[in-house]
């Protein structure tokens, strides 16, 4: 292995812990050493890990005004504002990108989701964050926000970017599923697969990858359809929900936001790393549960199946329901099992 290698797989190990700056932490603040095997699988996947935080952005919408608006978007071709003070990627290249991510949402469910505004704050080499541009303040009274950092040059084909997707898809979903102000736990898997499901290929194939390596490590069916994430207990997404609320209180400004977040994770270590690994089977099931799915189901029952389960219905119910599984639950797990086993 060359060094380069094993330094890119430490920076995405740390970035897993410090999702806003993973280019900003040097191998020297981690322990190379053992694990190195495991941290080198890993590294692309935990740079995967997008942490799911966007059911906090979403700011209060009186009288209904989400609603009208999700019906009948004013502007059909501008999905996104982006407010960024970064040269490169320009805002205009940012929001054809992010275009892709709402064409896909739209493909799957058929609808059309509402505007979202892209807060984008670009963070130094040294990894201080820029220092805060009176734009935020008024960025934060829109609806749907999302206050993001990338580095300045940041490629669109990197993973900051597939992690924008992801967590601008919770948004849409949240939407689509009416879950407002339930922190999208409600179908929690689902949640996460239709958000991965935004990711870029490279994205997606890891964690297929993850998935098959990991079956034997999977929550059973009936369970992981009705569990909340795993992830949502850790210190750092409480930290980020509570600071999600000064921000819409605009007590503080999304680059505060940030910083604060930033210097929280990167005081916490690898020690967690097991719990990591339960984390990541848990995203890579519920998106491989979810295409396999879309694969066999098709789209239609997608969307059957997601308004289903808002009105109540159990996975156990819908999967009954199918031609394919008369024997219920037990029976669609042994098939998906099969299919991810041969890739
Ligand atoms: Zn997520």
């Amino acid at each position: 292995m060359s060094s380069s290698f094993r330094s890119e797989g430490i920076v995405a190990q740390q970035n897993e812990n410090t999702y806003w700056f993973k280019n900003d932490f040097k191998g020297e603040q981690v322990s190379i050493g053992r694990r190195v095997t495991e941290v080198l699988k890993m590294r692309s996947i935990f740079a995967a890990f997008a942490l799911c935080f966007s059911f906090m952005l979403l700011s209060p919408t009186p009288n209904g005004a989400a609603e009208n608006e999700y019906a009948s978007p004013k502007k059909p071709d501008s999905h996104f504002t982006i407010v960024s003070n970064a040269k490169k990627p320009t805002s205009d290249e940012i929001q054809r990108y992010l275009e892709q991510t709402w064409q896909t949402f739209h493909d799957v469910f058929d609808v059309e989701p509402a505007a979202v505004n892209v807060i984008i704050s670009v963070t130094s080499g040294a990894g201080a964050p820029s220092p805060p541009s009176g734009q935020e303040r008024r960025a934060g009274t829109l609806q749907r926000q999302m206050p993001w950092s990338i580095k300045e040059g940041e490629a669109l084909s990197s993973q900051r970017f597939s992690d924008l997707s992801h967590e601008i898809t919770h948004i849409y979903f949240i939407d689509y599923m009416e879950d407002k102000g339930r922190m999208h736990q409600d179908h929690a898997w689902l949640h996460e697969a239709v958000s991965c499901y935004s990711e870029q290929d490279s994205s997606r194939k890891i964690r297929k990858q993850w998935a098959r390596d990991h079956i034997n490590d999977r929550t059973p069916f009936e369970q992981f359809f009705t569990m909340k994430n795993p992830l949502k207990e850790s210190p750092l997404v409480e930290l980020t929900v509570k600071l999600t609320e000064k921000l819409n209180r605009r007590e503080i400004t999304a680059t505060e936001m940030t910083q604060q977040i930033a210097s929280m994770a990167a005081v916490q270590s690898a020690e967690q790393s097991q719990e990591r690994i339960r984390h990541l089977t848990y995203y890579a099931q519920s998106l491989s549960v979810f295409e396999f799915l879309l694969k066999t189901e098709g789209k239609e029952f997608i969307r059957t199946m997601s308004q289903q389960l808002k009105n109540g219905k159990s996975m156990v119910e819908i999967i009954r329901g199918l031609k394919s599984y008369p024997q219920g639950i037990p029976q669609f797990e042994g098939a998906w099992v099969a299919w991810v086993q041969v890739g």
